[in-house]
């Protein structure tokens, strides 16, 4: 068996070691003779599972009491609508800042529900920056702030949790969940699909503050009514089991790990190593700007577009994939979440530093 270093954007990369403990309890699930795919969601294994790896997840984010924590389908982009659905709570508008691709998804989906105040945006630099906080202009009166903490395509990041004062802030943090330490109190609601550092997609995790559920527009479909699941587990109809499961063995592996502080040092480490390379070539070029890049998501250009396919061909015969960008923004898009090695990552640069050589 030859595993290669995936750089997909996700669904990505796993922990290997979560990957073969799955395939030792694919079968039979401690003992209990059979694999987690056929339990019964109302059964008492499963319903330990799914509490371990809430509980687990508490722990890793230090998640306060007064929050609930989901585990839902329908990817975030269910949560767009999600979210409008329940934190208008009799408001008619919501302030979003414009930061790319995904908000933009976030902003086209809220504008069915409510009324959006585009708060702040980067389209005017090709969303290479983030809007300084002090530009943004918020409506004390909007319902919540939504913003996308790391946008996947583009490749921006947001270093801090945004001050916005006593309006809820709710966050698509889909692809830098758990990368860094985030202190969830100051948050009405975060919410990632489970593809990049939580687990397989299928799975979407929210964590709400409890009182800001409990009033959803009536068209709410009961799924994603916050207060519902939360009353039922997650299991107000049957969840995603295996995909939760595999997330909770994640939330245990980034446990031993030493927490997501240790896992951001190596995240910060990983990205070092290649934006340095990049910033120090003539060939290679980030479109971003240095105050913003993502840990996560690593676009770059070569010098001579015409060598795109050489590069991507060299690449995977060098067990190097996924590398290619994303269509709308074309060139390379290296994505090294939580569980891309330091070694894949110093194999990456070490090909780019040859390919620069050979074809520069
Ligand atoms: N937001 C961000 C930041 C994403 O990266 C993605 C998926 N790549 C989505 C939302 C959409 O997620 P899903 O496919 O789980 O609906």
């Amino acid at each position: 068996m030859s595993r290669v270093y995936n750089f997909s954007a996700g669904p990505a990369v796993l922990p290997e070691e979560v990957l073969r403990q799955a395939a030792e309890e694919m079968l039979d699930w401690h003992g209990c003779g059979m694999s987690v795919m056929e339990m019964s969601h109302r059964g008492k294994e499963f319903i330990g599972i799914a509490a371990q790896a809430e509980a687990d997840l508490r722990e890793l984010l230090g998640i306060p009491d007064n929050y609930r924590v989901l585990f839902l389908q329908g990817g975030a982009t269910g949560q767009f609508a999600a979210v409008p659905m329940n934190l208008l709570r009799g408001r008619d508008s919501a302030d979003y800042i414009n930061t790319g691709s995904w908000s933009k998804k976030a902003i086209a989906e809220a504008k069915k529900y409510c009324k959006v105040n585009v708060a702040a945006s980067s389209e005017d630099t090709s969303f290479t920056t983030i809007p300084p906080r002090d530009t943004w202009k918020l409506d004390p009166g909007a319902a919540y702030v939504h913003y996308t903490s790391n946008e996947t395509i583009g490749g921006v990041e947001f270093q801090e949790t945004p001050d916005v004062g006593d309006v809820p802030l709710a966050c698509d943090m889909s692809s830098n969940f758990l990368s860094r330490p985030v202190d969830v109190s100051r948050y009405g609601v975060i919410y990632a699909g489970a593809q990049k550092n939580i687990g397989p997609a299928g799975v979407t995790v929210v964590i709400v503050r409890e009182d800001l559920t409990g009033d959803p527009l009536p068209c709410t479909p009961t799924l994603f009514d916050y207060r519902i699941q939360a009353e039922n587990d997650s299991m107000y109809n049957t969840p995603p089991c295996y995909a939760i499961y595999i997330a909770g063995l994640v939330f245990q592996h980034v446990k031993k790990l030493g927490g997501v502080e240790a896992v951001e040092k190596t995240n910060i480490e990983k990205a070092r190593m290649l934006y340095d390379l990049i910033d120090s070539s003539e060939f290679y070029r980030s479109p971003v700007d240095p105050s913003c890049r993502s840990r996560m998501n690593v676009p770059f250009t070569l010098a001579r577009p015409e060598l795109d396919e050489t590069f991507l061909k060299e690449a995977k015969e060098n067990g190097l994939v996924q590398l290619k960008g994303h269509r709308s923004v074309g060139g390379m898009r290296a994505s090294i979440y939580n569980a891309m090695p330091v070694e894949g990552v110093k194999a990456l640069c070490d090909f780019m530093r040859d390919f620069e050589r050979r074809h520069g």
